[in-house]
């Protein structure tokens, strides 16, 4: 009896009603997962996921260890929910400056958990049931993971190639939106549409006619803009980071995003924030207050430190932000050149970490597989780590499901790494070549 009894517990005990809320629903598959763990297994080479291989600058480090262990041992403790004050004050000191307008650190600045954590914020915050929300594709996946789980409906408009003139490499300014079809996927449920300039995967940095087109539309419309403008110190060629926030009408409608990861090549601290009138801020503070609450103390603090000096030097040439540029776009030309003389046909970046690349004339070491679901570059990028050692990711992971297909032949390579990261890239690519032409 007793043994009946314990089975009978244990088989109520047991739960069978589905446990996973309905918001995660279709949602629960995430590329990177796969991507970051074939990398780990197989790549001798990673120019996968988005993050430098080498140090941040010293006094960056020397800001953290001072915080770590100098005196001030409340920067141990919790500070401000919203923001440790020093760094939000120079943040609005800073962003204040580039936006030409006084800003409040205590309402027009809110430190976050990363960039991520400030994307959160803002689709928590803002997008309601039914509401649409316009995503330029290619896009950092998680813009529609985030939509729909906010219970939002993402309405995707791509930006369309160009092919160059003259046999020249294409450019990412040769990928473009086509203003008809932006202003058709507006409408009555439009809340906010999602600008990510300079722009991950492609590189693009968008012009100030392109921004212009979208500010128009964002007010004719009534429409929110979450700009996400983590890459913004990365811009190549004397190319300008424009802010959309400073264009006509778009201060009370914009919330900038930044990313202390992206800026000071720190992305394992996870200092973030974001930038923009009270009236939208209140609301992500609501968010924060009740998800998050309170972001690392010591890494705000080194962060502040970081941008204290560099407002002190800004566009001076011993600026980091203007350094750092300078070293990426040498690495970018690396890399542009190994891939151009193996004929993985680069597509020049103008700005970020990132460079996408044609396989076309690889696709005989990968065949095609009819009928599967999984696209062609994604199978290319898997075959890559699997057998070359190189991890890079498929554009397609950039695409929302309907369209994957229309561009799977590119893969992105990241070049925010060492010299002999980029090295060891190009022997594995001329070793490759050489098969090619004699198996
Ligand atoms: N936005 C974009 C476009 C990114 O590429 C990334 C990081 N890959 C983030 C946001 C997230 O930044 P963080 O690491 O600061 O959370």
């Amino acid at each position: 009896l007793r043994t009946h009894s314990l089975l009978s517990l244990f088989l109520q005990a047991k739960m069978s009603r589905p446990v996973q809320a309905r918001r995660l629903e279709g949602i629960d598959k995430n590329i990177w997962v796969e991507f970051v763990k074939l990398a780990a297994t197989y790549s001798t080479v990673n120019l996968g996921q988005g993050f430098p291989d080498f140090p941040p600058p010293d006094f960056l480090k020397e800001a953290f260890v001072k915080a770590l262990s100098g005196e001030n041992h409340m920067l141990h403790q919790y500070t401000r929910a919203f923001g440790h004050p020093p760094l939000v004050k120079i943040l609005a000191q800073f962003f204040g400056k580039l936006l030409a307008r006084d800003l409040d650190p205590m309402t027009n600045v809110m430190v976050t958990v990363g960039a991520y954590q400030a994307l959160f914020c803002c689709f928590q915050a803002f997008v309601d049931e039914g509401d649409e929300v316009i995503i330029i594709e290619p896009f950092f996946d998680c813009y529609e993971l985030m939509v729909k789980m906010a219970g939002g409906t993402p309405v995707f408009v791509p930006l369309r190639p160009k092919a160059p003139k003259d046999g020249k490499l294409m450019s990412s300014a040769d990928w473009q939106l086509d203003p008809a079809e932006l202003a058709s996927k507006f409408s009555k449920r439009t809340k906010a549409i999602v600008l990510n300039s300079p722009n991950n995967p492609l590189g693009k940095v968008f012009s100030r006619g392109e921004l212009e087109l979208i500010a128009d539309l964002c007010v004719k419309h009534d429409v929110l803009c979450i700009s996400d403008e983590v890459y913004e110190w990365l811009v190549y060629d004397g190319k300008e980071h424009i802010r959309i926030a400073s264009l006509q009408g778009m201060w009370d409608r914009t919330v900038i995003i930044g990313s202390a990861g992206k800026t000071f090549s720190a992305t394992g601290w996870k200092v973030g924030w974001t930038v923009g009138p009270n009236r939208l801020l209140q609301h992500l503070r609501t968010v924060h207050q009740n998800s998050v609450y309170h972001c690392a103390t010591v890494a705000q603090e080194a962060v502040a430190q970081g941008f204290q000096r560099e407002f002190e030097r800004y566009g001076k040439p011993d600026s980091y932000f203007v350094q750092l540029s300078k070293e990426l776009q040498q690495k970018r030309d690396w890399l542009v050149q190994s891939l151009d003389a193996v004929g993985m046909k680069p597509i020049v970046p103008e700005g970020t970490y990132f460079l996408v690349a044609d396989i076309s004339e690889f696709k005989s070491d990968v065949p095609d597989v009819p009928n599967t679901d999984e696209p062609y570059d994604t199978r290319f990028a898997k075959w890559m780590v699997k057998n070359k050692g190189l991890a890079a990711i498929p554009l397609s992971a950039f695409y929302c499901g309907a369209h994957k297909n229309n561009y799977n032949h590119f893969i992105r390579f990241c070049f925010a790494k060492e010299e002999a990261t980029l090295k060891a890239a190009n022997d594995i690519l001329q070793k490759w070549k050489l098969e090619k032409i004699s198996p």
